[in-house]
């Protein structure tokens, strides 16, 4: 049986950022991915924002991890050669009534550490964008977009050159508290061909994104439950994609459940619109009952009134692990915790937006866990 300092369930953004930053310390590394590529369900299902920091509740992992993580995933791209684009963006009020919620915005921002947010008026903002109509705006400079599916395979490349083992097609099916250590049982391979392997770890850590609350029950702990909640995309691509110049959101949705469906100017210039948020059943129907182009450009037009729906194609999806049922108002904190009865296994629940961003401060948060643990 192999054995294990420290395996991770997951090879989203947020698995490999922790691989990268506790294999800088310990050896016999292992990173368990199901699927046979990393980053294939959310992490690479989004709208790729290296966010500020500004929506989350002061003191929140939330707040305290986008802040720090905007700063260490510029750090990152850069020395790592992940394309990005820092050049902010832009929070507009539709109608004055906003413009109190913008105000309030700018505040939380500010109590967060976020800096560099200021307000403008309506010509300022048709100077920067002069398709979208608002009365105000708040630009916020730290905001930027990353090229996700390069940013998670970059912290999969450091964990590995750092002597990380990453193993793809390999499906955690039973974990067993054993001794001081944790058995992993493993399903590698494909449907057809597959074989069961056991690895003792001295500490397990559940990044398991979508799945992680039925890791944390694998141990017994029924403690969370995930619901999966929808964003869907269209995408203005050609000439018309110069409506926009680059990330224009509107105000947060007033449950908490999403950023709004905003405009994304992409690395390759097209333009993304959304996502949207609806809650749906199974933690892989990306595709069942998409939401009609229409739906898309009504919603758009109140800050691009020249929208057409012509303009649009439908793009992809993402699920988001949401840990509030549908009826819940307001944003619920990252969990990340060792487990109470077994712990030396380390949870990571409910890591929906701002987990791009997040991850590597994320990451070094982990690797004070499993210190702990290790000693
Ligand atoms: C529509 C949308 C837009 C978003 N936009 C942004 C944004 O602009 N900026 C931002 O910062 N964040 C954004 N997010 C959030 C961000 O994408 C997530 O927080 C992040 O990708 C979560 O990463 P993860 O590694 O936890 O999860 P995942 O990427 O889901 O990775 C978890 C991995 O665990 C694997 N796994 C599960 N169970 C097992 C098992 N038993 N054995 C082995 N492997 C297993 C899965 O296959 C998966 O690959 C967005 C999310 C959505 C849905």
């Amino acid at each position: 049986m192999d054995q294990a300092n420290i395996l991770i369930i997951g090879g989203g953004v947020v698995g490999c950022a922790i691989a990268r930053a506790v294999s800088e310390h310990w050896q016999d590394v292992f990173l368990v991915e199901q699927f046979p590529k990393l980053g294939m369900a959310t992490s690479t299902r989004n709208s790729g924002v290296n966010h500020s920091g500004i929506y989350y509740p002061k003191n929140s992992l939330k707040a305290r991890h986008c802040v720090e993580g905007n700063r260490l995933t510029y750090e990152f791209c850069i020395k790592h050669n992940v394309p990005f684009r820092h050049k902010g963006k832009l929070v507009v009020a539709a109608n004055a009534h906003e413009e109190t919620e913008l105000v309030a915005l700018k505040k939380r921002g500010e109590d967060n550490g976020v800096e560099g947010l200021r307000l403008i008026d309506a010509a300022e903002i048709r100077k920067q964008e002069p398709h979208i109509r608002g009365t105000a705006a708040l630009v916020v400079p730290s905001t930027g977009i990353v090229s996700a599916e390069e940013l998670v395979h970059a912290y999969a490349r450091v964990a590995s050159n750092q002597g990380a083992n990453i193993v793809t097609r390999a499906e955690v099916v039973s974990l067993a508290p054993s001794g001081k250590n944790i058995r992993v049982g493993l399903r590698i391979g494909d449907q057809r061909d597959s074989q069961e392997e056991t690895i003792e770890a001295k500490c397990v850590i559940n990044a398991a994104g979508l799945h992680a609350d039925e890791v944390a029950a694998l141990l017994g702990n029924r403690s969370w439950h995930i619901y999966p909640v929808r964003g869907e995309y269209c995408e203005i691509r050609g000439p018309r994609a110069s409506l926009i110049n680059n990330l224009v959101y509107p105000l947060p949705h007033s449950r908490g459940l999403s950023l709004g469906v905003h405009f994304t100017k992409t690395l390759w210039a097209t333009v993304l619109v959304g996502p949207t948020a609806t809650y749906v059943e199974g933690k892989d129907n990306y595709e069942k009952d998409r939401l009609a182009i229409a739906d898309f450009a009504n919603s758009a037009k109140t800050l691009l009134p020249e929208i057409r729906e012509s303009d649009l194609q439908l793009g992809y999806s993402g699920l988001r692990p949401k840990l509030v049922p549908p009826d819940h108002q307001g944003i619920v904190d990252f969990v990340i915790t060792r487990d109470p009865a077994v712990p030396q296994a380390i949870h990571l629940v409910g890591m929906e937006s701002p987990g791009l961003t997040a991850a590597p401060s994320v990451g070094q948060h982990v690797r004070q866990l499993v210190a702990e643990v290790l000693g």
